[in-house]
């Protein structure tokens, strides 16, 4: 084959399979968080995360489905309970509720909140059991370091000082007869999917840190617990009560569950080749989601996701946030006093999408009055007032809205950051433009057409912004497209009046 035919072959490939990832079908999910406390703001960073990623997908004509939901089967919530002296049930009916309702408060667009206590759910996960191969799960007494925090075991070699890196706490000896996973079956798969990018965990650094995981050698996995042990919370083992499915196991089927699994077909309708399904997750859980999740599909003979986006850490101060102890900020608290665009913007704008970053209400403040009170809300109330002004009537936005440089590729990257910085250069070029016009001037003159003129083409800009900047502060950008399709324009309210 000659060279130049092979190139041109090979970049059509390359081609085709970049469009798949934003393909006209997309699922996207967060993880689900375990319930046994009430939710602090490092979770509300993932939920706006996947949500601009849903918005923007549904924004462009995609086909899109956005779940989210609670992990309730965990021992944690158990002990919790205990502590407080109420049943399990309660607590995480109580708890789920609050993560609902950040949601809710965060405008969060999901389809779909699955509760992992539901009895739908529970099925699935026993068909899903059922479903993975026979000659992959075995039954193993053994002896191993415990992790509650994790619901997982440690290798010594795997511990700091004797603890589990992430709770710092001694992890106990659980000596017990479990159901295991041949994953050391799925080694070489699982690394040809890593490396091809058919299983993209973005970003890069990380997607090394898997690759080299799963290169080190991978252990057969204990996918069950004694339900003694665990007072009986949690998903039986489907033919053995004694026995609970391992929580992350039942966990991680949620993403197919949510769709239906094991109820009807429809299921299929998103979970399936042609769909781009992405895990937005946080630095902590790659290993069950871009190692034992994938695995537990090829053994049940489903599709793999396509891609794991994986963010940092909210910290204060430079300190993680733990979740017993929640942090000092409260999301409900914050959302209240800035309003749920500006906290979107602050975990957008000003947090890396993929290293951890600081929160501080100061900084916050800070953004809110020099981005969204004197660049975004100055310009829109300055250009509506000048309509208003110069009686500018009758004006035909284009129709197409073109997408600004560099804003579709940095969403694409998962980049929020970038892709707002697209928007607020134009803002900056055009409050620049207009300081430098002076209208106000112009306005004297009785019916000028070049201030008319100007006006104009700062709408069509500002018509641009508002449309995409919605899947970032959806209700901004709401705001301002319906400001402008107002006939004649009339000066608006401050879209963000300033916080002294
Ligand atoms: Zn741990």
């Amino acid at each position: 084959m000659p060279r130049s035919v092979f190139h041109s072959w090979a970049f059509l490939l390359i081609l085709k399979f970049k469009e798949n990832l934003m393909s006209k079908k997309i699922y996207i999910t967060t993880t689900i968080p375990y319930v046994n406390a009430r939710p602090h703001i490092g979770f509300a960073l993932e939920l706006v995360q996947a949500d601009v990623i849903a918005r923007y997908n549904r924004l462009i004509g995609n086909e899109t489905y956005f779940q989210t939901g609670t992990d309730e089967n965990a021992f944690k919530n158990v002990l919790s309970a205990r502590q407080l002296g109420i049943t399990t049930q309660e607590l995480v009916g109580r708890n789920s509720e609050v993560f609902r309702k950040l949601s809710c408060v965060l405008n969060i667009s999901y389809d779909n909140f699955v509760r992992t206590t539901d009895p739908i759910h529970h099925s699935s996960v026993h068909l899903f059991w059922k479903q993975l191969r026979a000659d992959d799960i075995y039954v193993k007494e053994y002896t191993g370091l415990y992790c509650n925090g994790c619901e997982d075991f440690y290798r010594p070699k795997d511990l700091i000082d004797g603890c589990c890196p992430d709770h710092k706490i001694k992890p106990a000896e659980v000596r017990e007869t479990n159901y295991f996973f041949r994953l050391s079956a799925y080694q070489s798969r699982l690394e040809r999917l890593l490396d091809t990018d058919q299983l993209k965990v973005v970003p890069a650094g990380r997607k090394n840190e898997v690759l080299s995981f799963v290169r080190s050698g991978l252990r057969d996995l204990s996918i069950s617990r004694l339900a003694k042990r665990l007072g009986g919370w949690g998903v039986p083992v489907p033919g053995d009560d004694t026995q609970v499915v391992w929580v992350w196991l039942d966990a991680l089927t949620n993403y197919i569950s949510g769709l239906g699994y094991g109820r009807e077909n429809g299921w299929k309708h998103f979970w399936n080749e042609s769909t781009a399904k992405v895990h937005v997750i946080g630095k902590n859980v790659w290993k069950f989601h871009a190692v034992y999740w994938p695995a537990f599909l090829l053994s049940a003979g489903l599709p793999v996701p396509n891609e794991i986006l994986v963010h940092g850490f909210i910290t204060e101060k430079g300190q993680k946030i733990s979740k017993s102890l929640g942090g000092s900020i409260d999301p409900f608290e914050c959302v209240r006093y800035f309003g749920a665009d500006a906290v979107r913007y602050y975990l957008l704008r000003a947090i890396c999408p993929f290293d951890d970053g600081d929160f501080s209400t100061q900084r916050l403040k800070r953004l809110y009055n020099t981005d969204l009170a004197n660049g975004l809300g100055n310009l829109v109330s300055r250009v509506t007032s000048l309509c208003c002004k110069a009686d500018l009537r009758g004006y035909k936005y284009p129709s197409i809205i073109d997408e600004p440089e560099g804003y579709r590729a940095a969403i694409r990257n998962y980049e929020f950051d970038k892709a707002l910085e697209t928007l607020w250069q134009i803002i900056a070029r055009l409050n620049q433009d207009i300081d430098r016009t002076r209208p106000w001037e112009l306005l004297k003159t009785p019916n000028s057409t070049s201030l008319k003129a100007r006006l104009s083409a700062w709408l069509r800009d500002i018509r641009q912004l508002g449309y995409w900047l919605t899947p970032f502060l959806p209700e901004t950008g709401k705001k301002i497209l319906e400001i402008l399709s107002e006939e004649p324009i009339k000066p608006c309210e401050a879209l963000f009046p300033r916080i002294t």
